[in-house]
């Protein structure tokens, strides 16, 4: 009796063994562990930007690491029509959000945060973060947000003070969103252990671009935030006088979500300090792991590329 107890002991354990193998080779083959094949949906049609000219920027910059393969879905330019619109995002690894627009129907809606809450990976490209003030739960996507009608509602101001070398919240009126003019920035790492910034400059230098302010966030009970870098918004050039965020995560159950809030026009998308962390976190948010590498022409703080 001892002896069979013990064999049924034996073939759980083995039972298990085999479980665990099977499953991590389910996840190789998956496609989100084969880093050769990252699928992504960008998704654009309609906006206050020109995504006509920035998609296919991004497009390139994201082909040309052959690590990628991007498949463009743009959504009906009249408002209305967006109703009907309804990819099947669980067939790619990360959604790259251009987009502006129109609020997608209720569907539509429920699939896209079901995706995200499931694990898939989201990446909200600069004016992004404007889009679906009335969309109650997408807000808990984001880690800085503005425009769109916001408000106080929306969480309070976010920013760093790099004094206090901590995240400030700071729960006032005022408006929501605000862009200094088109100036050169520095990129100022401040989460350097986090994936996406280990091995980058502590300071890149960036643009001309625009730079938003008066970013809010999170809203009340909203997933966790993290920072990791901020550009100084200058009042003589127009900004608010505060470090805002430019690169931003967020986590929405198992999905992980990367904010990226310059590179407001194509060629500041080919800007080395712009392109390498959109590479970087991209890929994070497709697998959880970065293995893109810093490469040789990262700026400094003293001078910026902007690749052809
Ligand atoms: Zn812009």
């Amino acid at each position: 009796m001892k002896s069979h107890l013990l064999s049924i002991f034996i073939i759980f354990l083995l039972g298990i063994t085999y479980s665990v193998m099977t499953l991590s080779a389910q996840e190789i083959t998956s496609g989100k562990a084969d880093l050769s094949a990252i699928n992504v949906l960008l998704i654009d049609g309609q906006g206050t930007h020109n995504w006509r000219e920035t998609t296919p920027v991004l497009e390139r910059t994201l082909e040309e690491t052959g690590l990628f393969d991007v498949t463009v879905t743009t959504t009906p330019a009249e408002w209305e029509s967006v109703a009907d619109f309804a990819p099947n995002f669980m067939d790619y690894d990360v959604i790259l959000l251009n987009y502006c627009g129109a609020l997608w129907s209720e569907t539509t809606r429920a699939a896209f945060l079901q995706y995200v809450a499931d694990g898939g990976g989201l990446v909200l490209y600069h004016s992004a973060n404007n889009a679906f003030s009335e969309w109650k739960e997408f807000q808990n996507l984001l880690a800085v947000t503005a425009w769109g009608g916001r408000d106080a509602d929306f969480g309070p101001y976010r920013y760093w003070d790099t004094q206090m070398r901590s995240a400030v919240q700071l729960a006032t009126d005022g408006p929501t969103g605000s862009a200094q003019n088109h100036v050169e920035y520095v990129i100022q790492s401040i989460m350097p252990t986090h994936p996406i910034m280990r091995g980058m400059p502590e300071k890149m230098l960036h643009g001309p671009d625009e730079l938003y302010a008066h970013l809010r966030g999170p809203v009340e009970n909203a997933p966790e935030i993290s920072l990791l870098a901020a550009a100084h918004s200058n009042p003589e050039t127009g900004g608010s006088g505060r470090w805002e965020a430019v690169l931003a995560t967020t986590n929405y159950r198992k999905g992980r979500v990367f904010q990226i809030l310059y590179g407001h026009s194509g060629s500041q998308c080919r800007s080395v300090a712009f392109l390498v962390p959109f590479l970087r976190g991209t890929q994070w948010a497709a697998t959880g792991i970065v293995t893109i590498p810093i490469p040789e022409d990262i700026p400094s703080e003293d001078k910026s590329y902007i690749r052809p």
